[in-house]
């Protein structure tokens, strides 16, 4: 039985859609089979694995409503055997307006999502910069959250909101979501703000933070404009590296026997 796990934060640019894409590659170069979702309109996460998200025409919002079969959108990564995709366009801003009078409308993805559990070890999901129902959509399907928290100021801002929206999803829609854990992002060494930042954390979230921190590396920046994951761009970076590190330390932490 696979497991889901959606990268959100309601802040924008803090680095869930290098997360959730290299995190998904990571898993599935360690030979996991893994698929990405992208549950964002902004459509990042689809462009940054090579696809076009103008010449796409179905997402996830169509499964969601009953309007095509999830088995049927499912896109082959063209680089990684063990990746694959649900894409996302643009129209995914008007399904949020769309599914206010369907019934289960915070529902509709877990039962989209639930015949791929059979099938991948891992799913992933990239949320858009909301908490609005495509998101509180993934965090009903989810399993765990994974919550990535830029080393920058105000990093633990609206935080606080996105705990307690959880907080309310696990009472009424999914009493089994947990923390997967925060993820301190663009961690840069030669700050001072950095480390602040991470100390700060880490003494508000102690275990809950991972022991893995994303440094801020270029080549997570250029990877996406080549529609490839920094672990095939350039697998000795120290952004491949440290995502290929989160891999391991989740497939640990669920104790998921690691293939390589
Ligand atoms: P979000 O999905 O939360 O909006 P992104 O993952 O798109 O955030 O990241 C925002 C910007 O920061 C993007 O341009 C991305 O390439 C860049 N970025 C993210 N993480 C890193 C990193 N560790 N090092 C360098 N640039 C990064
Ligand atoms: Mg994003």
């Amino acid at each position: 039985m696979g497991k889901i796990i959606a990268v959100a934060n309601q802040k924008g640019g803090v680095g869930k859609t290098t997360t959730a894409i290299n995190l998904a590659a990571s898993l599935a170069a360690l030979e996991f089979k893994t698929l990405l979702v992208d549950a964002d309109p902004q459509a990042n996460a689809t462009s940054g694995l090579g696809f076009d998200p103008a010449s796409i025409s179905s997402n996830i919002y169509e499964c969601m409503v009953g309007e095509a079969n999830i088995e049927d959108i499912i896109l082959k990564s063209p680089n990684l055997e063990t990746l694959d995709l649900i894409p996302s366009h643009i129209d995914l801003v008007g399904a949020e307006v769309e599914m206010i009078n369907i019934p289960n409308r915070e529902e509709r993805m877990r039962e989209a999502l639930a015949p791929l559990k059979e099938v991948y070890d891992f799913i992933i999901i990239d949320c858009s910069p909301s908490l609005g129902l495509i998101t509180v959509n993934s965090l009903t399907a989810a399993d765990s959250v994974v919550i990535p928290v830029q080393c920058e100021y105000f990093a633990l801002e609206g935080l606080g909101k996105l705990l307690n929206t959880i907080k309310i999803i696990t009472t009424r829609l999914n009493t089994e979501l947990a923390i997967e854990g925060i993820l301190l992002t663009m961690y840069d060494v030669r700050l001072r703000l950095s480390n602040q930042v991470v100390e700060e954390v880490k003494t508000h979230f102690q275990q809950m933070v991972f022991d893995t921190i994303i440094p801020r590396n270029v080549k997570l920046s250029e990877s996406p404009g080549y529609g490839i994951p920094a672990i095939l761009y350039d697998a000795e970076s120290k952004g491949a590296m440290s995502y290929l590190n989160l891999a391991r330390e989740i497939a640990e932490k669920n104790s998921v026997a690691l293939a390589k």
